[in-house]
């Protein structure tokens, strides 16, 4: 209930927030966010971790050409002149603290007491101070300076090296535009890819809609993926499946209708002429009343069946498990048929041979084996009834009769709910087309191994086997 208000709600809005679409272009932007997002902290974090040591490198670099230069003759006019690093700047101090020259851009010189004070005047240490929340790099030189005099001093060279200076800014900002624009084409890449896989889905979405509304005839678009082909498969499967047994079912309906309207057609019609007609007459009476029997005797059949077959259908049964001796349930079974004198019964039954199975279902498979046989086995009349062991420690049961036999293409159907052969749709032989698919759900519940052969004009042999449930005490009852 609470899935179909939400998707009624979405759907209204023309994005589908619960579909699969949305939810994969949801979480391709989610992973190209986390992406840019980390990339960005990354490269701030390296820019922050590594920036002092670069700021701290370039005063050092500074450092060194002044060393270079400071013996010269021309050292102030190089000084003025020679092109350092932008952002360093530095101070000439003679001893007693008078500027020989500078390169600043407003330096305090408190700076440079601070930076005694801490360091009391040591050489060439290259260190960065917190000044006033701006941090500097410091390196202070020795140096004699050639200016016509010889004079000692000391050069600073300082750069300043907050945190952010115009550099992070730049790089920032551009850390930001590549992170939007990143955003957005993985946001348009996402948008491709979702509409892409789920386009496959949608149709598979589709097909099960028309399947819904009893269209069985699918149109399989193109899958794209094996998965999503393979499930497109299974429900054009599934509609043809499907379609197959709407058919038989139909079928079934117009048989059995047919089949119980015309017994009850003729049962009614001879009950009226024993009523009006024969009911003084025993030996028409007799007669009519046969009719009547027999024409009941088929109804119930058909009955039967039907309420079997929804029984087994449901397989809601569990096999109730026995010891039993499988030559005496089927020579029991067989006697019912063989009362009919018309036919000429073959009974060749092993006895003591021990099975475990369920005694009324099987029961019930030799019983429409037999009744099949008997049904089938046209002019000849012969119905052979076999169990015997076989060598690999199981008995066989078969059933066989010299019918008119089933074409080859047919032998695989017969066992499906409802199926009967195309030549078989007269009167005398109806049946519900059930008989068999009990048969196969029984033994298949059971494990059991069963088959068919037949040759058209000669007959059929109805098999199956089960396994002896004690060898050694069946052979010695047979010795
Ligand atoms: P039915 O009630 O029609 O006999 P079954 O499921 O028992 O239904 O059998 C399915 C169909 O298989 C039958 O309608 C018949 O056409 C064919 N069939 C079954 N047994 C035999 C047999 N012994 N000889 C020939 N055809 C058979």
């Amino acid at each position: 209930m609470m899935m179909k208000k939400r998707r009624n709600k979405s759907s209204k809005k023309g994005i589908d927030i619960y579909s699969f679409g949305f939810s994969l272009w949801f979480y391709l932007s989610v992973v190209s966010v986390i992406a840019v997002l980390a990339y960005l902290f990354l490269g701030l974090l390296s820019n922050l971790l590594f920036y002092q040591e670069l700021k701290e490198n370039e005063v050092k670099g500074v450092a060194n050409d002044i060393i270079d230069i400071c013996s010269d003759s021309d050292f102030l006019f190089q000084l003025a002149t020679k092109e350092f690093e932008e952002d360093v700047e530095f101070a000439v101090l003679r001893k007693g603290s008078t500027y020989v020259y500078y390169k600043s851009t407003g330096f305090d010189d408190r700076y440079i007491v601070t930076y005694l004070e801490e360091y009391g005047g040591q050489d060439n240490v290259v260190t960065t101070l917190k000044i006033d929340n701006d941090r500097y790099s410091f390196c202070v030189l020795d140096a004699l300076v050639n200016e016509g005099e010889v004079v000692q001093a000391k050069v600073f060279v300082y750069s300043k090296a907050v945190i952010r200076t115009t550099t992070t800014n730049i790089l920032i900002r551009t850390f930001v535009y590549i992170a939007v624009v990143v955003v957005i084409i993985s946001l348009l890449i996402a948008l491709i890819i979702s509409k892409k896989l789920s386009k496959p889905l949608k149709m598979v979405g589709e097909m099960a809609k028309q399947l819904a509304t009893g269209n069985y005839e699918l149109d399989v678009g193109e899958a794209q993926y094996s998965e999503v082909e393979d499930l497109a498969n299974t429900l054009s499967l599934t509609a043809k499946q499907l379609s197959q047994t709407e058919d038989l079912k139909n079928e079934l309906i117009a048989n059995v209708s047919h089949d119980l309207k015309t017994p009850l057609t003729l049962i009614k019609s001879y009950a009226e002429m024993i009523r009006d007609l024969s009911g003084e007459d025993p030996e028409k009476r007799n007669e009519h009343l046969q009719v009547i029997i027999s024409e009941a005797e088929r109804l119930n059949v058909l009955v039967n069946d039907l309420v079997d077959y929804s029984r087994i259908e449901a397989s809601k049964y569990e096999l109730n498990l026995t010891e039993l001796d499988i030559g005496k349930l089927v020579k029991q079974v067989a006697a019912r048929f063989t009362v009919d004198i018309n036919y000429r019964f073959e009974i060749v039954v092993t006895n003591g041979l021990n099975v475990l199975a369920d005694y009324g279902k099987i029961t019930q498979v030799v019983y429409n084996l037999i009744a099949n046989a008997v049904n089938y086995t046209a002019n000849e009349m012969y119905v052979g009834v076999f169990v015997f062991p076989d060598n690999a420690g199981r008995v066989k049961v078969e059933v066989k009769d010299s019918g008119m036999g089933i074409a080859s293409e047919e032998l695989a159907l017969i066992w499906n709910r409802y199926y009967r052969t195309k030549n078989n749709h007269t009167r005398g032989k109806a049946g519900s087309g059930l008989g068999l698919s009990i048969v196969k759900s029984i033994l298949e519940k059971h494990n059991a191994e069963f088959g068919v052969e037949s040759e058209v004009g000669k007959g059929s042999n109805f098999y199956f086997f089960l396994p002896l449930s004690s060898l050694e005490k069946n052979l010695k009852e047979q010795h």
